[in-house]
């Protein structure tokens, strides 16, 4: 069932993993809070006690056993004992997974038998009851006592747990407080993208168009790229190594001016890719669209002997870009193909022939008399490319409303350099 697994840590939460299931995407986050007892918490620590008591028992009995054990064999052999111990049904199959699972981890590490010592169980959804209207968590113990434990974490950040399902929780005691982990499950069911959402990239600007299957662009937006203001520190760095060009390692004001420029370049440039990875895959998600990248290995092969490039716009930009993209659009269920990027600002994209520029930022067809903005018209090839590759029947491999060469050469509706902002 895990074919792909990304996780991580932020601040809100402990574990996202992300997992296929057929075609749909399943997200799993761990919501981890302090939770405060209403009244006296004694039955509660009797009952973690109880549990990592019974856990540590189950361990003990199977450890020299050698055959694989089933859940049947687990039932036969536990299941009556630990619910004389007073466990509920679904205590008694989480206690009998969980020490199967401690088993199964150390000795596939060659470890010795585990000894527990901290609190810290497991509880199936069977046994507790979320009200996250009031935040309050019941636990339902041994013996039938249950206890009530207030969420100790600002509402905002349930909020968005409220359309999943939870499925399961881990309660732990520190020593001085009681923590839950509340396991969170949402499905994204694919969708069938209706429409291309082409990227082009290049030093000044971002250029985002989407294409439905039959040709018509039914969004555009151009983006100014940092590139300017990163170019500026990054000259500031070389005039600094000029001046000081052996000793400028060893002179510490010079060394953190330098840092402090670098550190600039690195906050500009994240801030920038993280914003642009969350629009894109926002629009795309708005539009169902397939996302098309460019495959940065061909980029690389075709602008080899382009250092200019190389030097003045970066390839780590990119990278850093599709980096964001992809997992912005991963966690939306959103797909992502890559094209070759070869010829998608230089080739007609009505008759193939060869682009020559034609004033600032325009292209023109030196065989069919075709005149296009030269980022609008990178965006038509690149949607071309993937319609050619990708086309299934009905679909027609050419878009049929390219520009016509009268239309206004800038290519645009709306504003030219829209301020880099989500519309509503
Ligand atoms: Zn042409």
């Amino acid at each position: 069932m895990l074919e792909k697994l990304i996780s991580f840590e932020n601040k809100d939460t402990i574990l996202v993993s992300y997992s296929m299931r057929g075609e749909e995407l399943v997200v799993n986050e761990a919501l981890k809070t302090r939770a405060l007892p209403e009244g006296s918490y004694d039955k509660l620590l009797e009952f973690l006690k109880l549990y990592r008591d019974a856990v540590q028992l189950v361990i003990d009995k199977i450890w020299s056993i050698d055959e694989k054990l089933s859940w049947k064999k687990l039932y036969r052999l536990f299941y009556s004992d630990l619910m004389r111990l007073g466990f509920r049904a679904h205590h008694a199959k989480e206690i009998y997974i969980n020490a199967k699972s401690l088993m199964n981890s150390a000795k596939s590490n060659g470890g010795r038998k585990p000894i527990l010592r901290r609190l810290s169980d497991r509880i199936d959804k069977y046994d507790y009851k979320l009200d996250l209207n009031n935040m309050v968590l019941t636990l339902k113990l041994h013996n039938n006592y249950k206890v009530k434990l207030r969420l100790v974490t600002p509402k905002e950040r349930v909020e968005k747990f409220r359309s999943w399902s939870n499925y399961e929780l881990v309660v732990k005691y520190d020593g001085k407080s009681f923590w839950v982990s509340i396991y969170f499950k949402r499905i994204v069911k694919p969708l069938e993208p209706r429409t291309v959402m082409t990227i082009d990239l290049n030093f000044g600007n971002v250029t985002l168009a989407a294409y439905t299957l039959d040709g018509r662009r039914v969004r555009l937006k151009k983006l100014k790229t940092p590139h300017k203001k990163i170019l500026t520190h990054k000259i500031w760095i070389e005039k600094i190594q000029k001046r000081y060009p052996k000793s400028w390692r060893f002179i510490k004001n010079v060394r953190k001016a330098i840092e402090k420029h670098g550190e600039r370049i690195k906050n500009i440039s994240w801030d920038y890719t993280h914003k642009l990875g969350d629009l894109v895959a926002k629009l795309a998600f708005k539009h169902n669209s397939v996302i098309i990248l460019e495959d940065l290995e061909k980029l690389r092969e075709n602008n080899k002997k382009d250092k200019e490039f190389n030097k003045r716009l970066g390839l780590w930009f990119y990278r850093r870009i599709q980096f964001c993209v992809e997992y912005e659009a991963e966690e939306r269920n959103l797909q992502v193909a890559k094209i070759d990027p070869r010829g998608t600002s230089s080739k007609c994209p009505r008759c193939g022939g060869r682009l020559v520029g034609d004033g600032y930022r325009v292209l023109r067809c030196m065989k069919c008399g075709f005149i296009g903005d030269r980022d609008v018209t990178a965006t038509i090839n690149i949607y071309k490319k993937y319609i050619s590759k990708h086309s299934r029947c009905g679909v027609s491999g050419v878009a049929p409303n390219a520009p016509k060469p009268d239309e206004n050469p800038s290519g645009m509706q709306g504003n030219k350099n829209e301020a880099m902002t989500t519309e509503s």
